[in-house]
């Protein structure tokens, strides 16, 4: 980063979680650690300076800690998707493919306006399901994607390009 921090060295693997084969990527350290936060955010906004975004879309669930403090640092309000049946609201939802079965995520009905140019946050993107599915449910909801950005990319997954295939900006700070 521009202030010479590592976020890699701030980021822990932890092998065979939640089932074996998988290293997880656990953010939580980064997120303890008041430097590593701070320049972790400072990365994710600083594209869309005056970039005439009207809201922040945070994914369940670290991507509300993070979308979060985009938000707050853009001086903009946040927006939460979350898994089925989480919103108290009229929400519109998005079913989305897992390895087995199928997900769903909801937005609140009333909380994209027509036309709101959005910034989308979360954690990771691994395949790109779960953000494919939140764009898809923020282009229902008549918003525009100006960008997807997280911290971590895991590009042998393909899920950035999956993303940028959709047409939407993708800003990974760590490969
Ligand atoms: P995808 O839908 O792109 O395959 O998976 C991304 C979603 O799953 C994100 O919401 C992300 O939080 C979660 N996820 C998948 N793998 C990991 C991981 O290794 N670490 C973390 N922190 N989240 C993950």
């Amino acid at each position: 980063t521009r202030a010479g921090l590592n976020l890699r060295g701030l980021i822990r693997t932890i092998p065979d979680y939640p089932k074996p084969g998988i290293m997880f990527r656990d953010i939580t350290t980064l997120l303890a650690d008041r430097a590593g936060l701070r320049a972790a955010i400072d990365e994710l906004i600083w594209p869309f300076l005056g970039a005439d975004i009207v809201h922040v879309v945070g994914i369940e669930a670290r991507g509300f800690i993070l979308g979060g403090a985009v938000a707050h640092e853009l001086g903009l309000g946040f927006i939460p998707i979350r898994k089925k049946g989480k919103l108290p609201y009229k929400t519109i939802g998005q079913d989305y493919e897992l390895e087995y079965g199928v997900d769903t995520v909801e937005i609140h009905a009333d909380a994209i306006q027509p036309g709101d140019r959005v910034l989308l946050v979360d954690d990771l993107v691994a395949t790109g399901g779960t953000a494919d599915a939140a764009i898809d449910l923020i282009r229902k909801s008549g918003g525009e994607v100006v960008a997807a950005c997280f911290i971590i990319d895991l590009p042998d997954l393909g899920g950035a390009a999956r993303l940028r295939g959709k047409g939407v900006t993708v800003h990974t700070l760590v490969g």
